[in-house]
């Protein structure tokens, strides 16, 4: 699989898969994982000062439709279970 990079700090994106009942309708995402993630890290301020909610979002890719944009978290643990560690070769 190919290997993409977050558009906002550079680093690796994570194969995340979505839960089943989850309404994405894809089974994975490619996601910047990072806490260091300037997208990220600005995303709690960003929705504090809009809507204020305490909540982020990070970098994802969707390789079925060849799409980015963000995925909403609520907390920094978020989805760090869903994350597949090893690519498939
Ligand atoms: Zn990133």
């Amino acid at each position: 699989m190919e290997k993409r990079k977050c558009k906002y700090c550079g680093g690796e994106l994570k194969k995340v898969l979505m839960p089943p009942q989850s309404d994405w309708g894809v089974e994975y995402f490619l996601i910047c994982m990072s806490d260091d993630c300037p997208y990220y890290v600005q995303g709690w301020d960003w929705m504090m000062e809009r809507y204020k909610v305490k909540a982020s979002y990070r970098y994802k890719y969707n390789p079925e439709k060849d799409d980015d944009g963000p995925i909403p978290v609520k907390s920094p643990t978020d989805m760090k279970d869903w994350v597949v560690v090893q690519f498939e070769s």
